[in-house]
């Protein structure tokens, strides 16, 4: 077959096929060599090229193709697929394409046709759904969906290290609450672009949601690098962002975990989010360390952590529950060694955890804030105890309650403490009020509420005194009555502490505040104690914490028995 004849051959031939197609076809020919030969004008319209500049170039001109359908064409069979071109002017377009070789006798193709159908609309539509599927609208970063398709394609390799980073602003809502929920979106994006440019292109990087980011990394650097790496982020989250007219440093804390691949270790999906949480936990107590920092996630920390979840599971309906009961522990006068009251301690027993100490529980109750309604009801409890106690003739000069600074914060907190001294008829002068120096100096309107207290007729004293930073000369200018001198200087009498105890002891009593001493547990510290004539004492070498029936027993023998002491 002479060029001319083949030629016309091949035109007659296209002229048929796109006839016995329909005219929307975009038709394109090739040589056996991929050499294109002719093409219909609908393929200049969607390629945007004259059919000179095309006729004599290789049909890899037009568009990448696959080892694949290059293997599937040799053979002589027909391929079907999606392909991807890029115009003359760079854009690009999508083609659903059919590719038929055109055998020779010996069956080796002499020639391919392909006949195409414009998918560019739908194929965006794709892209865009799967855009908004994937990313998230506000930081254009990837979502969790993305991550979850990442874990599923992504290859496992054994021996490879996988590091996860959880991130978590600091006091986001701080911004939202007072710069409004533009601003809030705003620190967000600038923070996503900052957290991009501190990693590779390799990275992975998801808006978890929220103020909450997951970083990805599947190499084998040490942990200096890893660390090197969230110091990097600490710092550029940092910077100053504008605001409005404010210059604010944002800040945020971030847990790490990393584990090797095993070869045993066949579920990605369970290995990747079992170290989500992990860094998530690590996170919360780099949180709890006062943010800006990061924490490296241990064994020890899960354990803990499960902990304090359960915890707070239980504790929600521990009140409907009844599992709450309140403990006295006898205050002792050091001159006569007589109990003059008792502190109140609230104690919780649940049947999954059993005894959980207050030192767990209470922090998780003021998180919660149920720490408020609990408060009352002890408040309640306690004054009702005392009324009971003086209506059978245990004659206690005071009563004291333990106030967590969140309860006494409430707007509502005098007028329920007035309701509850009216409910229970106890007369306020029995009534003494534990709040930490913290209490004070933290909380806006403190002195405000102090005086109210005063007007009361309640008292109030400095628990756990000499482990804030509160002076004693400020404190005198408050309506406080007692300092509670913090049990850890007492633990220290028996090394060098004595001074430190010496001092405030003396300083208290000028001041006029009365004294008491916490956690006496041997007979030397109480020696001490009463040489430096410190007013009042409590601790286990007293008494422990007792049910109330045991406080109306001491209160008729005690006075024999500790006269021995
Ligand atoms: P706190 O008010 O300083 O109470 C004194 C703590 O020391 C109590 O622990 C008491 O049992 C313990 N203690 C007393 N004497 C000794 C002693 O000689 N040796 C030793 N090792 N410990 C002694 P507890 O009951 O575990 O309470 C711990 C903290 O929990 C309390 O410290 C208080 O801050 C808080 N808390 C307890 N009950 C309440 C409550 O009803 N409301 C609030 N808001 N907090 C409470
Ligand atoms: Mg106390
Ligand atoms: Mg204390």
């Amino acid at each position: 077959m002479n060029d001319t004849t083949r030629s016309n051959k091949i035109e007659q031939q296209l002229k048929n096929t796109e006839y016995a197609l329909n005219v929307s076809s975009i038709v394109l020919t090739t040589d056996e060599n991929g050499i294109i030969e002719s093409v219909n004008d609908k393929f200049c319209e969607i390629s945007k090229y004259d059919r000179e500049e095309l006729i004599g170039r290789n049909h890899h001109f037009v568009a990448v193709f696959s080892n694949e359908m290059e293997e599937v064409l040799r053979k002589g069979n027909v391929w079907h697929g999606e392909i991807k071109g890029i115009a003359k002017d760079g854009s690009s377009y999508w083609v659903d394409t059919t590719m038929v070789p055109f055998l020779n006798d010996n069956g080796s193709p002499y020639q391919y046709i392909a006949i195409l159908h414009d998918i560019t609309t739908r194929k965006q539509h794709e892209t865009y759904i799967e855009s908004i599927a994937y990313y998230d609208t506000l930081t254009q970063l990837p979502n969790r969906n993305h991550l979850h398709r990442w874990i599923a394609e992504h290859e496992k390799k054994v021996n490879e290290i996988t590091t996860v980073l959880f991130l978590d602003l600091d006091r986001f809502r701080y911004i939202n609450d007072n710069f409004g929920h533009a601003s809030g979106d705003f620190v967000l994006q600038e923070i996503a672009k900052r957290l991009t440019q501190c990693l590779a292109e390799t990275d992975l990087i998801i808006r978890q949601g929220g103020d909450e980011f997951i970083i990805i990394l599947n190499n084998n650097h040490p942990n200096e690098v890893i660390i090197d790496l969230a110091q990097k982020i600490l710092q550029q989250v940092s910077l100053p962002i504008q605001l409005l007219d404010k210059q604010l440093a944002i800040h945020i804390s971030i847990g790490i975990s990393r584990e090797t691949n095993t070869a045993d270790m066949l579920d990605s999906t369970s290995f990747i989010e079992s170290l989500i949480k992990k860094a998530d936990t690590a996170m919360l107590l780099a949180k709890d360390q006062g943010g800006n920092d990061y924490c490296i996630s241990t064994p020890e920390q899960k354990i803990k952590m499960d902990r304090l979840f359960n915890i707070e599971l239980e504790i929600k309906d521990a009140l409907k529950k009844n599992e709450f009961h309140i403990e006295y522990q006898p205050l002792i006068n050091l001159k006569n060694n007589q109990i003059v009251g008792v502190e109140s301690l609230l104690r919780w027993s649940n049947q999954a955890l059993g005894i959980v100490s207050p030192g767990e529980f209470i922090p998780i109750l003021e998180k919660t804030g149920d720490i408020v309604t609990i408060g009352k009801w002890i408040l309640w409890t306690v004054c009702n105890q005392m009324k009971l106690w003086q209506e059978n003739g245990t004659l206690l000069q005071k009563i004291s309650v333990n106030v967590s600074p969140i309860q006494f914060k409430e707007t509502s907190f005098i007028d329920d403490l007035k309701e509850i001294l009216n409910e229970t008829q106890l007369d306020a002068s029995y009534l003494e009020l534990e709040i930490t120096e913290g209490t004070i100096l933290e909380i806006k309107d403190s002195a405000k509420t102090l005086e109210a207290l005063q007007g009361l007729g309640v008292k109030v004293s400095i628990d756990d005194f000499g482990t804030g930073y509160s002076s004693l000369s400020y404190l005198k200018q408050l309506p406080i009555d007692t300092l509670k001198i913090d049990k850890s200087f007492i633990d220290n009498l028996d090394a060098d502490g004595e001074i430190i105890v010496n001092t405030i002891i003396n300083m208290g009593k000028n001041l006029r505040f009365r004294v008491i001493a916490e956690g006496i547990e041997n007979k030397q510290q109480l020696d001490y104690l009463k040489l430096q004539k410190c007013h009042e004492g409590q601790g286990y070498y007293f008494s422990k914490p007792v049910k109330s029936e045991e406080i109306q027993k001491i209160y008729h023998q005690a006075s024999k028995e500790w006269q021995l002491m």
